[in-house]
């Protein structure tokens, strides 16, 4: 039913982009990503070029990240068009199945990094996420093409070419600076970094780096030395470069700020205000709108302005994080690095382990021992035997992922599934559609998660609870429990409330209406397809979950597509738990708001 939808959608989208007439010159593109960027925290005063784009170009209101909101999920829909049921790309952190080889070596996987990109290439399939990327088809019309900034979204961009000799590509991890290989920097480039002054390699995060710890305060400065130097390499070599080259050209600009920052400031520690919206985390939101401003003032210092345009988009929201559960068995035990009666990462790991009476392992399969002040850091195996567990749980902040690779799948799921309706800190379930339907769950594939993907579909997915702290804006004074390293009153993302959905989205350019709010629902996985359409490259349709070109925002524009909002409800569980999914159906899409039990999902319309 879904698959047909979206098939009609793309025979319609086709047939008005027919119309179009043939540009003169070939476009060029910037795509700049504020990773953790809240639609509502941009302001003339503390992002003026943000707002700028946003007040002069197109306003995308109706903005959705997709879920879940972390990462590198939202990076493989920027970089195919997809929807994550297609990329794969199901989390930050993943189970993969068999291990991956030294140096990773555990079957959860962090892919939020070059080489375990590299690798995730070579189990499955050659590409993990199956689908062509806008950049990969722009360069094969001949486009140059760069991507730079932060490690792991930014060569998701142009996934399949990791020799250097494609896309530009420059992260942190260039040079081997994160303690990695990264993707080789071309001689020829590093030369013109060289003869433009700059450092020979992107500096490390510096201060703001540190993010402190249960009893300190975390970093006080935005990522601003960092980001500088990738703003640097953008207007002063590469710019400048595709200039002289006479090329047309995408260039990635993937800012680690607001949200490095957001997760690490020191502003809040274990208190839930002023949370991510202190100075530090607003100064990074400058930060990001300063790199913004250089790069439009180098297009127009080079009279490539006129022909260029720029998009920005946020992978995902942003929340303050709790770590407060009155009823979590875990917050009962004593850890070393844990405030007292605070819950550790990995609580849900510990809370089931008890609950369902499995061993808790770590990733790598050794037993933990939460009695002993040890809690799981990177996911945890549950069960008798390390090589074949029940339970695989991937961490990704304000969601967990639940894999159950196990025989046993299908009887043991409706008992995972009531474990969870029976924890305070969970907010919405979500369970693979081979499992059947389970009480107090909705299908997956409600929410664009099954399709074409290569890698392992997740079994259940669970979002935690998220609230208001009561300021006026409650998107803009989200809290939410999460499975993650930072403190109470620090950032996270990754849950259904509407705080972390909520991406800033917005455009200027020759192809973007002018002073214009699109009204529409939008998401990260129409930028692909609406920028294919205006340079004229075909993306690949492996799988069927594509988003839409977003055509009412461009200047041969289409009418606002009609929307139908609606809401989907679980059948509640034994003890009364229901899902609640709040959608918008548009341009033969469905868009995702927010999801989970009401009264324990922000934004969430009962
Ligand atoms: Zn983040």
């Amino acid at each position: 039913m879904q698959i047909l939808k979206f098939a009609a959608a793309g025979a319609m989208a086709a047939a008005f982009l027919c119309g179009f007439p043939a540009a003169a010159a070939p476009r060029n593109l910037i795509i700049f990503v504020a990773d953790g960027l809240r639609s509502h925290s941009v302001t003339p005063e503390v992002a003026p070029a943000l707002a700028a784009v946003r007040s002069e170009g197109v306003d995308f209101a109706n903005s959705h990240s997709l879920y879940p909101t972390v990462t590198t999920p939202n990076s493989s829909a920027i970089a195919t068009g997809h929807l994550l049921g297609d990329t794969g790309d199901f989390g930050n952190t993943i189970f993969v199945g068999e291990p991956l080889p030294p140096p990773f070596g555990a079957s959860i996987a962090g892919i939020e990094d070059d080489d375990a990109q590299a690798v995730m290439n070579q189990r499955f399939g050659g590409d993990y996420l199956g689908e062509t990327t806008l950049l990969a088809a722009a360069r094969a019309k001949g486009y140059a093409t760069a991507a730079l900034g932060k490690h792991g979204p930014t060569a998701i961009q142009d996934v399949t070419s990791r020799d250097g000799l494609g896309t530009i590509e420059l992260d942190d991890d260039t040079g081997g600076r994160d303690g990695g290989h990264g993707i080789p920097l071309r001689a020829e480039i590093a030369a013109a970094i060289k003869a433009a002054g700059l450092e020979p390699l992107p500096p490390d995060r510096g201060l703001n780096g540190g993010g402190g710890a249960y009893n300190m305060a975390g970093t006080l400065v935005a990522n601003v030395d960092q980001q500088n130097w990738f703003a640097g390499v953008a207007t002063k070599v590469l710019l400048p470069r595709f200039k002289a080259e006479g090329k047309p050209f995408v260039l990635v600009f993937w800012s680690r700020d607001p949200d490095g920052t957001q997760h690490g400031q020191g502003d809040s520690l274990n208190a839930l205000e002023p949370g991510i919206n202190g100075p530090t985390s607003k100064a990074a939101i400058r930060n990001a709108s300063n790199d913004l401003q250089a790069l439009r003032d180098a297009l127009k210092a080079l009279g490539l302005d006129d022909n260029t345009d720029v998009i920005v988009t946020a992978d995902h929201g942003f929340s303050t994080m709790s770590r407060q559960s009155p009823a979590s068995p875990a917050a009962k035990f004593r850890y070393r690095d844990v405030q007292p009666g605070f819950l550790p990462q990995g609580f849900l790991d510990i809370d089931m382990s008890i609950g369902l009476k499995l061993p808790l392992r770590d990733a790598t399969g050794d037993i933990v021992h939460p009695e002993q002040g040890f809690y799981p850091k990177h996911g945890s195996l549950l069960g008798a035997d390390p090589k074949h567990p029940e339970v695989a749980i991937a961490p990704n902040g304000g969601s967990d992922l639940l894999y159950l690779p196990g025989p046993g799948a299908k009887a043991l799921a409706p008992k995972v599934v009531a474990f969870l309706t029976r924890q305070d800190y969970v907010g919405a379930i979500f369970v693979n559609d081979a499992l059947g339907a389970i009480p107090g769950s909705l299908p997956m594939s409600r929410i664009g998660l099954i399709g074409s993907a290569r890698t392992p579909q997740p079994s259940i997915m669970v979002s935690f609870k998220s609230w208001s702290t009561g300021c006026a804006d409650p998107e803009m004074c989200g809290v939410e429990i999460a499975d993650s390293g930072q403190q109470q009153g620090q950032g996270i993302h990754g849950s259904f409330g509407r705080q972390d959905t909520h991406n800033f989205m917005a455009a200027i350019g020759p192809d973007f209406k002018t002073r214009f709010v699109d009204p529409a629902p939008v998401s990260n996985a129409d930028w692909a397809n609406t920028l294919a359409h205006i340079i004229g490259v075909q993306l690949s349709d492996n799988g069927h979950l594509r988003g839409r070109v977003m055509g009412e925002a461009l200047t041969e524009g289409a009418a606002v597509p009609e929307v139908r909002p609606a809401t989907l409800r679980s059948e509640p569980a034994a003890n009364g738990f229901v899902t609640v999914l709040n959608i918008q159906e548009a341009g033969g899409e469905t868009y995702f708001d927010a999801a989970g039990m009401p009264g324990r999902t922000l934004g969430l319309k009962p």
